[in-house]
């Protein structure tokens, strides 16, 4: 009989994914289900990225590229971070994720703890859980614009701690953190020199107010920080899979023997596509981030204006992460109470048709995730849709 590992089963299947796949069957029912769940831009990747890729594959770059990825790509990645940095100490892999699970499966052992601000993207935990580390949770709520404090920092800090994982902007709630606000966490983390800094820099380009990489906000301690980042959310492009880490040449080389034995390296047409990204125009970060800051000044305006929805108003990314705690206590016209984040959107995924992710999958309950990287005719259908809800709760 089939037995899986230990460290297999720990790791669910993602709430998000199974938000999709019951909005899915509701669709194949028949009912019009319009889905706010994930997280990728609904703009096409860039004409000239495609015809690069397909002149690449066309000249022969067909065949097993460098692990690390090619000197041209992480040439260009080395000029756009803007960091003083040599190629020796640049892995380019199967998107951010495999970045962070590189990482992670070349530092972690059994029981080393890595210091995680919730709300997180999910994908933190599962994979924290799957390299067998423990994760410390320290709870940022919106009263501190869901951003760790210094103080919560220090006192989170064992001998055990191997790394500091941060998203800015961050996934679920878009908050950004501040130069000062990560000077503040540089001048703690400067009196504990074992703690390793993982900075996930992935919605660089959907910020809405200044951006500061943690790099360049502590120069200091680039030898122990990695820079995460890639053309998924900036480009456009989830499908090409392919991000890089940026970071001191002993951990990228240990990562690079990770990533040699799992995959052999990104895909080289989606190098080649990569490399086109980020040395062709780059007006269209502009554009682009143009369309989702009217999306979200609208979302969070129409989200505010609800009964019992209360919406920070965030700095980056594409999502928005509400409160929904209004609504816990209201009965909903079926006659049944709402007590949790999950009432709310099971609620609305039944009775509106509309799919969010309630705030516990990212470890603040109270609160959901809408995404707002769809198209404005949806999103002014969902709002309608989710006020007539919220106003048929008695
Ligand atoms: N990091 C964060 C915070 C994300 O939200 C995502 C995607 O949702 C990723 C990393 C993964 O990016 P990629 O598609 O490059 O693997």
């Amino acid at each position: 009989t089939f037995r899986r590992s230990a460290r297999a089963a720990a790791v669910e299947l993602s709430e998000i994914v199974k938000i999709s796949e019951a909005a899915r069957t509701l669709k194949l029912e028949g009912k019009d289900v319009l889905s706010f769940g994930t997280g990728e831009p609904d703009f096409p990747t860039p004409a000239h990225v495609i015809d690069a890729a397909m002149a690449a594959a066309h000249a022969g770059e067909t065949t097993y590229p460098p692990t690390q990825g090619t000197p041209a790509l992480r040439s260009a990645i080395g000029k756009d971070s803007g960091f003083d940095v040599t190629l020796d100490q640049i892995i380019v892999c199967t998107g951010a994720k495999q970045v962070l699970s590189n990482a992670l499966q070349a530092t972690i052992d059994p029981g080393d703890e890595v210091i995680v601000p919730a709300p997180f993207w999910t994908s933190y935990s599962d994979m924290l859980q799957f390299s067998q580390a423990k994760q410390v949770t320290i709870p940022c709520g919106a009263d501190a614009g869901f951003c760790l404090s210094p103080e919560q920092l220090e006192a989170a800090i064992t001998d055990k701690t191997r790394w500091l994982m941060l998203n800015s902007p961050g996934n679920p709630t878009g908050a950004m953190y501040s130069a000062d606000d990560l000077a503040g966490l540089a001048e703690i983390l400067r009196t504990h020199p074992h703690v390793w800094i993982l900075a996930d820099e992935i919605y660089q380009h959907v910020s809405y107010l200044p951006f500061t990489s943690f790099r360049d906000a502590a120069p200091d301690l680039a030898d122990r920080m990695l820079i995460v980042n890639g053309v998924s959310k900036a480009y456009a492009m989830t499908g090409w899979r392919l991000g890089w880490g940026i970071g001191p040449a002993e951990l990228i080389k240990a990562m690079v023997a990770v990533q040699g034995q799992c995959t052999s390296g990104a895909s080289s047409v989606s190098q080649a596509a990569a490399l086109a990204a980020l040395s062709g125009p780059q007006d269209l970060l502009a554009t682009r981030l143009a369309e989702f800051k009217s999306r979200r000044d609208n979302v969070v305006a129409e989200l505010n204006d609800m009964p019992c929805l209360k919406c920070p108003n965030p700095g980056g990314a594409f999502y928005v992460f509400p409160s929904c705690e209004g609504t816990f206590g209201k009965r909903t016209p079926k006659g049944e109470t709402i007590t949790s984040d999950a009432d709310f959107c099971r609620y609305l995924l039944q009775e509106a048709l509309v799919a969010l992710v309630p705030g516990r999958a990212f470890g603040l309950p109270g609160h959901f995730r809408m995404s707002y990287a769809y198209s404005q005719t949806d999103l002014t259908q969902g709002l309608a849709r989710i006020r007539r809800a919220v106003d048929a709760l008695t």
